[in-house]
């Protein structure tokens, strides 16, 4: 459901995004890795639409997205995302924030499936908050509500469980990860944990300085890793 072909992103003239093919299938859940700066939240903001590639083409559902010629501008892409600093809307209320997807709903409708998402993430009670009243792992699982609210094709995780305890984080990552089978969607999940990454991916890709060095199924980077950035980062998920 997600394609990327060459897909390249420049900033001063320097390849953040470097060449980068990949394909994301639907129901699949892909892993991205890789030291801090090596370009994921880029490739994410690629896909969503929120950067514009500089050479290559990114299409969802077979279409083509972005391209030489072509941009669909974000809201009409079909992408969910949660940003690694959440970037809820300040001065709406938990409530509002989740249904803020949700247009095509009536009231009662997105009223329903905001209860809905607030009580998968464990926050059921917090819908009348404001943003500013919540902890930094409250915010980050309200933007997860919100991100999956529109059952969007697509999600693009970025670092979404980093905020939690190992405890609250496992349960979120498994009701999340859940969900999205549910929806049957194409999800890539970026994060900084081996563990998590060969846990939740179908498939784990792993960047170095904007370019994709490998990507394979979990146990097959495990197993047989083409570098030693590679073999340190997934020795480290035992
Ligand atoms: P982290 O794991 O720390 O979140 P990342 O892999 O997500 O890192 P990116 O945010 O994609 O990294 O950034 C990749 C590189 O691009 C970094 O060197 C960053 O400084 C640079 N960069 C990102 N956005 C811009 C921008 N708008 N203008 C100039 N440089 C940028
Ligand atoms: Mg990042």
């Amino acid at each position: 459901a997600v394609r990327l072909e060459a897909v390249t992103k420049l900033f001063d003239g320097r390849a953040v995004v470097d060449e980068v093919s990949l394909d994301v299938a639907s129901r699949e859940i892909l892993s991205l890795v890789g030291a801090s700066g090596c370009g994921k939240s880029t490739l994410l903001r690629l896909v969503s639409g929120l950067e514009r590639p500089d050479g290559g083409a990114v299409s969802l559902a077979g279409e083509v997205v972005a391209g030489p010629s072509v941009f669909v501008e974000p809201e009409r892409r079909g992408v969910g995302f949660i940003f690694q600093d959440y970037a809820l809307f300040p001065h709406l209320t938990v409530a509002r924030n989740v249904r803020y997807g949700l247009q095509g709903l009536s009231a009662r409708e997105a009223a329903d499936v905001a209860d809905d998402m607030l009580e998968r993430v464990g926050l059921k009670e917090f819908g009348q908050r404001y943003p500013h009243m919540l902890s930094g792992g409250e915010q980050q699982r309200v933007a997860l509500a919100r991100a999956l609210a529109p059952k969007p094709r697509v999600l693009l995780l970025d670092e979404p469980f980093s905020n939690l305890d190992r405890r609250l984080g496992e349960t979120v990552r498994t009701r999340t990860l859940a969900l999205i089978r549910e929806l049957g969607a194409a999800a890539i999940l970026v994060t900084h944990d081996p563990q998590e990454a060969m846990a939740s991916g179908d498939r784990v890709a792993l960047m170095r300085r904007g370019r994709l060095v490998q990507i394979g199924r979990p146990e097959d980077l495990y197993d047989r890793p083409a570098s030693r950035e590679a073999a340190d980062f997934f020795a480290a998920a035992t």
